[in-house]
């Protein structure tokens, strides 16, 4: 697959989970990678000290990518130190499940600000500095629940949804300056999100898979990667499933 050396990758949500698999496998192939995650220093302190061998490439951050004003702020310190980017992967991402009839406005306005508004946040940004040098991917990291949805996550599959309907809109703004935007869709992968279910749930989770089981977070990782290189130029506004079939 593509060699990323000399571009540069902004991740959200880098230090665990699928940000986490995306980020060491753009290390693996050379990028420099500029990591973001939300409130779990230790998580990420412990991350960096796992990839010491690429510390020359790797630069983690805490944004919380809900809040317009801090990754505003963001950027500005990146394009001091870095210039410009080549990569943006919104994949940062949280769940509050509840029944609507059951569920508080905070649940609803906090998944939303993440999901959807650190979407647009991160991207208003990033979109500048890659209509400067005329070439960019964006990759936006949604879910099944967007189309089929799913009990408990009104919230959820809202912001999913939206940033799907985002990213369409956004790639015909953005297409003449080679800049592609496309959104991966994971089924269940087996990370922190959904650790609060139960084995029994989980089991009977997989028996809705044809593949009868999750997937990994590096099979994820790897169709980002497709989508972020060179040879995925043509690939817009699409959505990419990596499920098991759902
Ligand atoms: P995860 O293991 O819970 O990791 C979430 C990551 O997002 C962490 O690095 C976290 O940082 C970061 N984050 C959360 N809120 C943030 C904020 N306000 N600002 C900046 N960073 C923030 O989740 P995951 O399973 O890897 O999910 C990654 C993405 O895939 C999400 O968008 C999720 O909706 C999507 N997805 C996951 C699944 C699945 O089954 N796992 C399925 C479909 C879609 P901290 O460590 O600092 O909290």
């Amino acid at each position: 697959m593509t060699d990323f050396t000399k571009q540069k990758v902004v991740i959200t949500g880098a230090s665990r989970g699928i940000g986490k698999a995306i980020t060491v496998a753009f290390l693996k192939k050379g990028a420099t990678v500029i990591g973001i995650y939300g409130s779990n220093k230790q998580a990420a302190d412990a991350f960096a000290e796992d990839c010491a061998q690429y510390k020359n490439r790797l630069y983690l951050h805490q944004c919380d990518v809900a809040d317009h004003a801090a990754v505003k702020k963001f950027f500005i310190s990146l394009e001091n130190q870095f210039d410009t980017i080549d990569i943006l992967i919104n994949n940062a991402g949280i769940r509050k499940d509840k029944l609507l009839a059951m569920m508080d406005y905070r649940s609803w306005q906090q998944v939303i600000d993440v999901n959807l508004s650190g979407t647009f946040n991160m991207c208003r940004y990033a979109v500048l500095l890659m209509l400067k040098q005329k070439y960019g991917r964006i990759i936006n990291i949604t879910s099944p629940v967007a189309d089929l949805g799913f009990s408990g996550q009104t919230n959820y599959g809202a912001s999913k949804a939206g940033q799907v309907g985002f990213t369409r809109s956004l790639c015909k703004e953005v297409a003449r300056k080679k800049i592609t935007v496309n959104c991966v869709s994971p089924g269940f992968i087996d990370t922190e999100l959904i650790a609060d279910l139960t084995l029994e749930q989980k089991k009977e989770y997989k028996r809705f898979v044809p593949m009868r089981r999750f997937g990994k977070v590096e099979e994820v990782a790897a169709t980002v990667l497709f989508l972020a290189s060179k040879d995925a130029g043509y690939i817009t506004g699409s959505v990419i499933n990596v499920n098991g079939g759902l």
